[in-house]
């Protein structure tokens, strides 16, 4: 018996390599997901136990792509999408040992203490700015635009929240492409908000700060479980890809037809070698595991897979008593600044979000420890690591007791750093897709790391799939 014969092979379970496959198959395209590990969801997981709900990867997304909703009604998933409570909207920075709203309006950022008056007259010096002459870190483009107290207590804890990331490694011209675009293209981060949002307007489209945080009532990994499911027995599980080969180049007589091409997957499949063949073949994998895939066709393409740095986090679960917290929890929670100096980089207070994360009378809570800004805390003991948790959460919102459930989640390798240059890597990975058509390399270190750029990137990569297959039928 020869090998499993498909149109497009999807390398890779998780939301980017799901959503791929699930808007290929819609338009009428055979596909063939092979899994790495024996549930879908990638870096999107959820856990139930003892009464909590919570998440290891992961925690909510924003609704950025209107996908999201698309998804959802054609997967039958209204009664578990929800939105996060609008308490959620409220989030806290430390400044100082002291847990300050993040103003949300101009009228709130004239009064808070988060900012000195010196840093909020500042930011009315940003329209007469000029542009960059060269690539800037976020850090460079920050303090140049806004000022150095704008980086330390609004962007540096953003950053450290959203890619676990340095602002002074991360180019904001790919981590940020949005907030370079304003100065790019308007000259300017107000210029280009006011006509930014009167464009977006025209298209009917929702800028990320103002879309809205949602999860599912039995967690995130409920969306790529439901895709996986309509997917049906079009995806391997347990099936961990280790080679491909173009057969079009390995044959010895050339093709008639010069358009023709044919790749051959190699995986084990609970162990065992098996085979399938496909006319493309989507790596929806992280790079570094993409990279000795990829490296038989091109060194160089494994080199600059291989060369993408991803940040060692820990995500620390923690179930608590609410009446052992002295901080009212109203809020999305909090995120630390560097020159603060703390041992943790925040804590989401998931209870608060969604109502069914903890039984009655209980609080759950996910702090995040190391990040490239202290990558060496991820080193430490489970206990250590819980002990510094437990004393930072202590100083910080008040709390007096134990955890009562604990659970630690250690990503070696969490989220791709965009850092400075990496535009260039990305045109080298767009060099070799374009001498190397059918393969195809996609996943959160292109296009955005988000659960929302993942699931835009998927919908625009199936796009331009299909159109390439069909256009040969
Ligand atoms: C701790 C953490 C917290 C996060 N929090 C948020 C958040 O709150 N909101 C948000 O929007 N984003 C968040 N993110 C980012 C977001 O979750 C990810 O960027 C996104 O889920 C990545 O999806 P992906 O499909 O591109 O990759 P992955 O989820 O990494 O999936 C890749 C899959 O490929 C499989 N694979 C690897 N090698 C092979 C092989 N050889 N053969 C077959 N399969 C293989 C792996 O098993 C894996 O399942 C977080 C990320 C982390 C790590």
């Amino acid at each position: 018996m020869g090998p499993i014969k498909t149109d497009v092979i999807i390398v890779g379970e998780g939301i980017t390599g799901l959503g791929i496959a699930y808007w290929l198959k819609k338009r009428g395209i055979n596909v063939a997901v092979l899994a790495k590990e024996g549930v879908a969801g990638g870096t999107m997981k959820s856990v139930k136990d003892q009464g909590f709900l919570y998440e290891t990867g992961a925690n909510t997304a924003l609704e950025t792509s209107p996908h999201f909703k698309e998804l959802v009604s054609e997967l039958k998933l209204e009664s578990e999408f929800i939105y996060a409570n609008p308490e959620g909207n409220n989030r806290y920075i430390l400044r100082n040992g002291i847990l300050n709203s993040m103003p949300l309006g101009a009228g709130s950022f004239f009064f808070t203490k988060l900012f000195s008056l010196a840093a909020k007259i500042r930011l009315l010096k940003e329209p007469f700015i000029g542009r960059a002459e060269k690539e800037e870190s976020i850090a460079e483009f920050v303090e140049r635009r806004l000022g150095r107290e704008f980086l330390d207590y609004a962007i540096d804890p953003f950053v450290a929240g959203v890619f676990a990331g340095k602002t002074e490694q991360l180019s904001v011209r790919s981590a940020f492409p949005k907030l370079y675009a304003l100065e790019e293209k308007y000259g300017g981060l107000v210029k280009g908000m006011i006509k930014g949002a009167q464009e977006r307007k025209q298209r009917a489209e929702k800028a990320k700060d103002r879309a809205e945080t949602f999860s599912f009532v039995s967690g995130m990994q409920m969306l790529p479980q439901a895709i996986c499911s309509s997917l049906g027995k079009a995806v391997y599980f347990n099936a961990k890809v280790t080679g491909v080969r173009n057969l079009t180049t390995d044959r010895e007589e050339p093709s008639d037809e010069p358009d023709a091409r044919r790749y051959l997957v190699e995986y084990l499949h609970h162990g065992k070698e098996e085979e399938i063949e496909g006319d493309v073949v989507v790596f929806a994998v992280p790079a570094y595991d993409a990279a000795p895939i990829i490296k038989p066709i091109s060194k160089e393409t494994a080199h600059v897979l291989s060369s993408i740095y991803y940040s060692p986090v820990v995500s620390l679960f923690l179930g608590v008593r609410r009446e052992d917290i002295g901080h009212p929890l109203d809020g999305f929670g909090f995120l630390i600044p560097s020159k603060e100096q703390r041992k943790i980089l925040g804590c989401l207070w998931n209870s608060c979000l969604f109502g069914n994360r903890a039984p009655s009378g209980m609080a759950a809570l996910n702090a995040f420890i190391g990040g490239a800004r202290q990558p060496e805390l991820t080193d430490l003991s489970d206990e250590q690591i819980i002990q510094m948790t437990l004393d930072e959460l202590k100083s910080i919102m008040q709390f007096s007791g134990k955890a009562v459930y604990l659970n630690i989640t250690r990503w070696h390798k969490s989220i791709p750093q965009y850092e400075i240059g990496y535009q260039s890597k990305m045109d080298c990975l767009t060099r070799f897709e374009e001498s190397n058509p059918g393969i195809v390399l996609a996943g959160n270190y292109r296009g955005g790391i988000s659960v929302g750029d993942c699931i835009q990137n998927a919908y625009e990569r199936a796009g331009d799939i299909s159109t390439q297959i069909l256009s040969t039928r």
